[in-house]
């Protein structure tokens, strides 16, 4: 997984969502600190679509 940058739904600054720093609810969602607000968020991996399942393209 890579990492992403999220705006977060409690405080609307940008984060960066790190692997070490997530925790996996279930398959499709993830939950994590903000470093701004330090409340617990969650978001919805949208991971549906041509890049979803196919093979990682360059690094
Ligand atoms: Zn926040």
């Amino acid at each position: 997984m890579a990492t992403q940058v999220r705006a977060c739904p409690k405080c609307t600054k940008l984060m960066w969502v790190k692997d070490e720093q997530i925790q996996m609810l279930d398959e499709n969602t993830i939950s994590m600190t903000c470093p701004h607000c330090q409340q617990t968020v969650r978001f919805k991996l949208v991971t549906v679509g041509a890049n979803a399942a196919g093979p990682k393209m360059g690094h």
